[in-house]
């Protein structure tokens, strides 16, 4: 057994609309009155028009709603940025950070994902910081250099004030979307390499701080990933769009 409390964030993308959703968080919510999941932390992240939806619907569940992005800065002259203090002030106790999509689409940089790492930190929301290597990267061989630099980044973050409320996902890019995850000893290898950089920051909070996988998790491949030791979890793309599915992989996670 993990001494750690495995956590399973939905990253709902840019998907969804009103009605739609209504109907994703009826089912949850039944479901988990019939489901006990205290054994297990939930994390649903619509799109920011519909946080407050979210938070409606779910704030009596147990389950916690989180941005898919958060501003670097406080606050200020940033037309379209949403900051930690706005998702703190609605009720959303977590924010997705450095997403490869966010990396890759929109130029955001180690650095940027270290500045909203501590901002997000500071207003007192949990970050999910995103790690991952590229296909070509990987095939190149350079996925725990890659790894390594992402990591360096952000780690200082363990030693501050709210470390208890970083969480690293590790999504291989290639892995996103694609319907192709990694296999349970591929996965678990990069955990721990990520566990490993993370201690020569801080050691101890390195053995508690969680780590999720992401890309392609299905409830079919859920309890195998989420078995490994140095997995505590997942970050859900597609599947946490389809309530039994989403639900399905969080039972996975509670019986690992
Ligand atoms: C993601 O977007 O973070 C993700 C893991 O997507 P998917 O589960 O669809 O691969």
């Amino acid at each position: 057994m993990k001494s750690r409390k495995p956590l399973v964030a939905g990253n709902w993308k840019m998907n969804g609309d009103v009605v739609a959703n209504e109907h994703l968080f009826t089912t949850l919510r039944s479901a988990l009155e019939r489901t006990s999941t205290s054994r297990i932390d939930i994390v649903v992240c619509p799109p920011f028009p519909y946080l407050g939806q979210a938070i409606a619907w779910l704030s009596d569940t147990g389950i916690a709603v989180g941005g898919q992005n958060v501003a670097a800065a406080d606050q200020g002259a940033f037309t379209g940025e949403v900051s930690a203090g706005m998702l703190a002030d609605l009720g959303c106790r977590w924010a997705i950070v450095g997403h490869s999509e966010r990396r890759t689409l929109f130029g955001e940089t180690d650095e940027v994902v270290a500045a909203k790492t501590h901002t997000a930190l500071a207003q007192g929301i949990g970050v999910i910081v995103c790690v991952g290597e590229s296909l070509e990267e990987r095939e190149r061989g350079l996925t725990e250099a890659v790894l390594a630099r992402q990591v360096d980044a952000f780690a200082a973050a363990l030693a501050g004030p709210g470390r208890e409320r970083v969480v690293v996902a590790y999504e291989p890019v290639w892995a996103i979307g694609t319907g192709r995850s990694a296999s349970n000893d591929m996965a678990q290898q990069a955990h721990r390499f990520i566990r490993d950089r993370l201690a020569l920051q801080d050691s101890e909070a390195a053995e508690q701080v969680r780590i999720l996988y992401g890309g392609s998790v299905k409830p079919s491949n859920a309890i195998g990933l989420f078995s490994m030791p140095d997995i505590d979890g997942g970050l859900i793309g597609g599947a946490s769009l389809v309530a039994d599915d989403f639900l399905n992989i969080c039972r996975a996670a509670a019986a690992a």
